[in-house]
């Protein structure tokens, strides 16, 4: 099932999510005030990732409106392929057969991340296990991964003002991972972004929580939820409303309903 296509993912007008959050987050761009490292917090199922990667488009753009990217320059055609040079993801990932004498990194597994992400931006944790081909593993970032970031912080950005580091569900990063990148999230180097997206706040270490400004995303409305699910599936607004209903806030939830698939 390939839910979005072409530019649709990487606008903030095409993000389900609430309104008042993307309005703070183009404020702060226009305002020329982007936090250095910001916490976006939200729950299992929710739009943070897709958030994250929208405002890193907007950062990014050559030619934004007051509200939203372009979608047509250079930047945002980069970031529609999940290849603009200065755009970095880091993000949980397991061995394999083939990583024997080192740690995974997310390098490792870049065109599945892609692949997976471009199919569905919403994905939850398990559906990215399904992408990398692994069951019944638990995902994780190592201390080889902080080093890895460091690494593509060190140098200039390469076509952007700001280089912007991702971190999906930063309370997959070991203990000896996280510390490694405090002193780089406290004080890092000119028109660096670090957008960490957690969807369980409560379990990253207070080092982490102290260094970062949170952004709140809680998860849509039902109203802002069933309006999305009328667009992108062509439901009436009362059967939206329904689905809406029973996803209970869980954007992706609303995706694979049966409901969904005109069964209501
Ligand atoms: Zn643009």
């Amino acid at each position: 099932m390939l839910i979005f296509v072409g530019e649709e993912i990487m606008k903030f007008t095409d993000v389900i999510g609430r309104q008042e959050v993307k309005a703070r987050l183009v404020h702060s761009v226009h305002e020329g005030r982007i936090s250095h490292a910001q916490l976006f917090a939200g729950t299992e199922g929710g739009s943070g990732l897709v958030l994250a990667f929208a405002y890193a488009c907007f950062i990014h753009c050559e030619n934004p409106t007051q509200t939203d990217s372009c979608g047509i320059c250079a930047s945002c055609i980069k970031h529609n392929k999940l290849v603009h040079p200065d755009l970095h993801f880091s993000y949980p990932v397991v061995t394999n057969s083939t990583i024997k004498d080192r740690s995974p990194k997310s390098t490792d597994y870049i065109l599945q991340w892609r692949e997976a992400f471009l199919h569905n931006p919403y994905m939850d944790i398990n559906q990215w296990y399904n992408a990398m081909g692994v069951e019944n593993k638990q995902g994780f970032m190592s201390v080889e991964e902080s080093a890895d970031i460091l690494r593509k912080l060190s140098l200039k950005s390469f076509e952007s003002k700001y280089k912007i580091q991702i971190i999906w569900l930063p309370e997959k990063m070991r203990v000896d991972a996280s510390n490694k990148l405090l002193k780089i999230i406290e004080e890092p180097p000119d028109n660096t972004v670090f957008i960490l997206v957690t969807e369980h706040r409560e379990q990253l270490l207070p080092t982490i929580l102290s260094r970062t400004q949170l952004v709140k995303t809680p998860a849509p409305s039902i109203q802002e939820m069933a309006d999305a699910i009328g667009k992108l599936f062509n439901k009436e607004p009362k059967i939206a409303r329904r689905i809406a209903n029973l996803a209970n806030g869980k954007i992706n939830a609303a995706f694979i309903l049966p409901a969904i698939r005109n069964k209501i």
